[in-house]
Formats: C-alpha cells, structure tokens, sequence
C-alpha cells in the first residue's frame, strides 16, 4: 500500500479588530493529493449552508440573448458533423442531441444537449436525463475511436450555470477527444502507471480500500461507483467518484451509467440543500488501449460568486500559482454528504 495522505498544519497570528485587537491564531493546512503530489491548501471555515444566490438575477442574464440549445432554435443555430463520423450530422437519443462545439478545445469537441428543457433546477434532474447524456456521450465516443484511431484520450464535462464558467444555462455536456490528454488527465495517468510499477496494485483500488477502512472522507458506494470527498479539494465541495475496474469510458455499462447518475443525483439533493447552485464535473478515461492501472473517474467541484460583490471564487492562487483553496474540510464534507446516499 503506497497511499500517503500528506499534510502540513501552519498557523498564522493576527489582532483582531472584532474583539478589541485581542490576538488570534488562525490555521491553515497544505495538503498533498496522493495521486498527483499537487498541493492545495485548506482553510476550514466555519460555513454551514452558503448564501442562496439570486436565481432570478442569473436567468434574467441570460435571456438577453436567444438560446441556440433549446428545440426551436437547435436545427438552425447549431453546427453538423460530417455525414461520415455521425450518418445526419447529430446524434440523438430520447431528449439528448450532440453535434460539433464551436470552440474547438481538442480535435473533436462536442456539445451534447441534456434536454428541452431551457433551465433544470439541481431538484428536477431524473435518473433518466443524466443516464440519457452520459450514455450517449460515450456511444458518441465509441464511434470517435472506429473512425478515428489516433484519439485514445478523452472526458466528458459539465459547466452548470454561468458561475461554473457555463456561458449558456440550457443543460449540456461537453465532451472532447485527440491524441494528447489534458494536463490533469495526464498526470492522472501517469501517477496511475508510476503507482502500479511500484507498488503492483491500480492506485484507485487501494484509495477505496484505504478511504474506507480509515472512514473519514468515504461517502458510500452506489452499484459499481464509489464516491469520496477529495483529500486534497480543488475548491469550496470537491467530490470523487471512482467507477470500479473500468479503464475507459468506453467500458462502461449502461449499468456503470446508471449507478452514476444514481449518485449524482444524490450530491445535486445535497448541493440543493446546502445552496451550492452551480459546479463543474470531469468524468475521466484513461488512456484508450493503454494498460490497466488507471480506472474511470470523476471530479466535482462547487462554483459561486463571493459575497458581497460578486467576485469569482477563482484567484491568483489557482491562475498563477496552480493550488487550489478548499474553505471546508473535506471529513466534514463527507459527514454531510454521509445523510444523502
Ligand atoms: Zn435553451
């Protein structure tokens, strides 16, 4: 076992206005992901519930322009792929639409509608919507690497709402694929096989057996995905789920996808209740025909304006310096996270 959970505790003094400049020591932890080495520093406030944003506000913003996703409008205003990767141009599957993004982040880069519907609170998503998307981004995956055998790296992802950096509310995923992984995704990959070469084990087995024996940060397991809040958080809630012996995502089942959407939907209850409105998700694969010390997982990470101005919760930490700042524990995340699966 080569799981190491490293951290450092500092503390920092200050005299504090608030009670007559009487001194106050203030902790601060740096904590290493035992996967990557990425360090991140963790400032546990004492937060409960967060401020509800003012969804009016951010839906009112947002109709200022037409929605290129919703039914009436989707022929028209959204690109085709060729006749020969996609036989129509798009594909569709129950509400579900996926043709070409517009911006091209890799090589193939789709959008892949989730449903008619224009704005789907956290509370109204079904077990159906989510499985309907993610399965079809990976029957539109499993067709990119027939046509196309030089993409063996790719993730499927979700900007929900404007805060997350999603310009357009209506519900979609983006999914992208070429011959390069992304920085994150590569180091993934490689600690995954630098891990297996050392130790002889797929590090994301012994991080579940190792989470779950020491119980502070496991959440549940729902089916063949475990969920876990991060040791080292890239932001305010930052929660994983690791699909069981699953290399790619084109291995997954439609069972797999049914016991995520099952558990997502179990976190969007818990983010409803606690008023984080808005996240990011990266469902990772490994390398396509690679070997197997990498398994699927996912990573979510909570979005918000900060009060009382609004300003973003990204800063010169996670631009300029690579670190990101976690402002709760992630054990006292997954305590709360505990009553919802
Ligand atoms: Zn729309």
């Amino acid at each position: 076992m080569g799981i190491e959970f490293k951290r450092r505790i500092q503390q920092a003094r200050i005299f504090d206005p608030k009670r007559g400049y009487e001194e106050k020591t203030l902790t601060l932890e740096t904590r290493w992901d035992p996967l990557t080495k990425k360090t991140v520093r963790v400032l546990d406030l004492p937060i409960k519930k967060l401020e509800k944003p003012d969804m009016d506000e951010i839906l009112k913003k947002g109709g200022d322009f037409p929605c290129p996703f919703c039914p009436d409008a989707l022929e028209q205003a959204t690109p085709c792929f060729s006749d020969d990767l996609i036989k129509g141009g798009r594909m569709r599957f129950g509400e579900v639409c996926v043709f070409p993004n517009r911006l091209p982040f890799d090589r193939y880069c789709a959008v892949a509608v989730l449903t008619k519907g224009h704005f789907v609170p956290l509370a109204d998503f079904t077990e159906e919507m989510l499985f309907n998307g993610f399965s079809t981004a990976c029957v539109f995956l499993r067709r990119l690497v027939e046509v196309d055998p030089t993409v063996r790296y790719f993730s499927v992802n979700w900007n929900y709402l404007p805060m997350s950096g999603g310009s357009i509310i209506h519900p979609h995923l983006q999914i992208i694929g070429g011959d390069l992984p992304t920085h994150y995704q590569g180091e993934m990959i490689q600690g995954g096989r630098g891990y297996h070469q050392q130790w002889g084990e797929v590090f994301w087995d012994e991080l579940i057996a190792k989470e779950k024996e020491l119980g502070e940060r496991y959440i549940e397991s729902v089916g063949n995905t475990v969920w876990l809040a991060s040791y080292a958080p890239l932001g305010f809630a930052d929660i994983m789920a690791v699909v069981k012996e699953r290399t790619s995502l084109i291995d997954l089942t439609d069972q797999d996808l049914r016991d995520f959407a099952q558990g997502l939907l179990k976190v969007f209850q818990y983010f409803q209740d606690f008023n984080h409105c808005s996240f990011n998700l990266g469902l990772y694969s490994g390398e396509y025909g690679g070997d197997d010390s990498f398994w699927v997982n996912a990573r979510m990470v909570t979005r918000r304006l900060l009060p009382p101005v609004g300003a973003s919760d990204v800063s010169y930490f996670e631009k300029l310096h690579g670190e990101s700042i976690g402002f709760k524990k992630p054990e006292r995340l997954c305590e709360e996270k505990r009553g919802y699966f």
